[in-house]
């Protein structure tokens, strides 16, 4: 086990400068603006031979619960709960500043290992405020900029001074996870070896992306699935704005949760910070196994939801859609019905994709909703005999050949699938070239059915027969 460490102190001391340069992408948000980094991250980090996880922080902010500000402050406590090591961050070019001290005392009675970094270190008058960290109470200061990657060697002793070289040096985890599932995209699936393929694991954690429009509720959605108030929600669009990921366990089942930034923006002042949660929310769908959509069921299939489901697809990740707000639905039978059909005709590439209405808001439908990711989740994991395949086969070419092309009847030898996640299928043909795509999607549509795959993208590639 690896350990998590949580950097905290006053906003625009630097703390996502560091986040960015341990993560080693551009995943934090980082702005001039106090307190623009609003919620809690995990990812991996290192530094040097140190692997560890580090979770963003909204900053202490001291305000009355009631605002964002307070919400942010619960959401450091978790972090700091949470947290095996705390990073706690002064900036020496401006000196401390009375919060500095407030917060320190928070982290204090914490009783966590605590490192006091004080960044900006390579700014003039830098000096003076180096001095002034000590009176924070928390030990010797470790001078780093964060910004020019100063001091990273002390900052890697220090951190193995607070948690003893056994802690520091844990094996690596989270990063394999990651790689890993990366290397399932654009996967070749030429390679016709069907034993290969693993069986499925229900022991393994599933992975969830919860994407949507910014409001469509995916933190409420979140929160009730999870019942703990670990999302910043509010009616502020876009509030949510990177992934983060949520451990959680439903009828047994172990679940890794992501909740993503919404993918639109309206306000343009906000255009940088958008564009940069965009690829968040792309990242989280490479991470997850299942992609729950939220869609608004006040306002569904606009242009945007069908993007998204798009690009699920193209990633080869199973989606379920989850009609949120179903307690305002007035007229639920012909909603359904309109529903039914726009999901049908909208979106035949995943013919038979679950979608569940529910209402975040006040839970109904939620056992629904996972039922449906969890029987999602068995047909992403499908797999078919070879035996099994090629009758079925035999039974299409006796009764739905492939056309002639150019006077020559193209012949299909065999099928196989090559791979799951998703299920992906290599046919062996004289001429793959020259198939149309309208008797591949004929093919894929009939699999689908004869083998009960709905709901998920199916893969089929085609091969030179000898
Ligand atoms: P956070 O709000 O506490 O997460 O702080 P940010 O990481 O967003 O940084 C706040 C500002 O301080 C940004 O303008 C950064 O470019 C700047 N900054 C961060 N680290 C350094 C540093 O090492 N030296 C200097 N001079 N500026 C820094
Ligand atoms: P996000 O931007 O997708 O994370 O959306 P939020 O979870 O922040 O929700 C946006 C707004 O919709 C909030 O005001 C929620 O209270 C509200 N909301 C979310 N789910 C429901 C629901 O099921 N019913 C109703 N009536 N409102 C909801």
């Amino acid at each position: 086990m690896s350990f998590k460490v949580a950097i905290l102190g006053r906003p625009n001391v630097g703390k996502s400068t560091l986040f960015n340069r341990l993560v080693g992408k551009k995943l934090a948000l980082v702005d001039d603006t106090p307190g623009v980094t609003r919620d809690r991250r995990v990812h991996p980090a290192k530094l040097y031979d140190l692997h560890f996880d580090v979770i963003d922080t909204a900053g202490f902010e001291t305000a009355a619960a009631a605002t964002l500000q307070g919400r942010m402050r619960a959401q450091t406590e978790i972090a700091i709960r949470e947290a095996d090591l705390i990073f706690f961050m002064v900036d020496s070019k401006s000196g401390l500043m009375p919060d500095d001290k407030a917060f320190a005392d928070i982290v204090r009675r914490s009783g966590k290992p605590v490192v006091l970094v004080a960044n900006k270190a390579e700014a003039r008058g830098a000096q003076g405020g180096m001095l002034e960290a000590w009176e924070v109470g928390l030990g010797e200061p470790i001078p780093i900029s964060a910004e020019h990657g100063q001091g990273m060697p002390d900052l890697r002793d220090a951190v193995i001074a607070a948690l003893g070289e056994e802690r520091a040096f844990g094996e690596e985890d989270t990063v394999d996870e990651i790689a890993e599932s990366e290397a399932l995209i654009g996967e070749d699936i030429t390679d016709p070896d069907a034993e290969d393929i693993p069986a499925y694991d229900e022991t393994k954690p599933m992975r969830i992306a919860v994407v949507g429009r910014p409001n469509a509720g995916k933190s409420t959605l979140i929160n009730a699935l999870v019942e703990e108030e670990r999302l910043l929600t509010g009616p502020e669009a876009g509030i949510t704005r990177d992934s983060i990921s949520v451990d959680w366990e439903w009828r047994g089942r172990r679940i890794k949760l992501f909740d993503t930034a919404g993918m639109r923006r309206k306000a343009k002042i906000q255009e940088k910070l958008e564009k940069m949660s965009v690829s968040d929310g792309l990242r989280a769908i490479r991470f997850a196994e299942i992609v729950i959509i939220v869609f608004d069921a006040t306002i569904p299939f606009e242009k945007q939801d069908l993007q998204i489901v798009d690009l699920i697809v193209r990633e080869g990740r199973a989606p379920v859609i989850a009609f949120n707000k179903w307690d305002l639905i007035d007229n639920p039978q012909e909603m359904l019905a309109e529903l039914r059909e726009k999901t049908t005709r909208l979106l035949p590439q995943v013919r038979g994709i679950r979608a569940v209405t529910l209402s975040a808001e006040t839970g109904r439908g939620l056992d629904k909703l996972m039922e449906a990711v969890l029987g999602t989740h068995r047909v992403w994991n499908s797999r078919v005999s070879t035996g099994k395949l090629n009758r079925w086969l035999e039974g299409i070419l006796a009764h739905h050949p492939p056309p002639a092309v150019a006077g020559r009847r193209l012949k299909i030898k065999y099928i196989t699938q090559a791979k799951t996640r998703p299920p992906g299928f290599v046919l062996s043909t004289s001429r793959p070239d020259a198939m149309p795509q309208s008797y591949i999607r004929y093919l894929v549509n009939s699999l689908r059915e004869a083998f009960d795959l709905p709901g998920v993208p199916i893969r089929m590639v085609l091969r030179a027969s000898e």
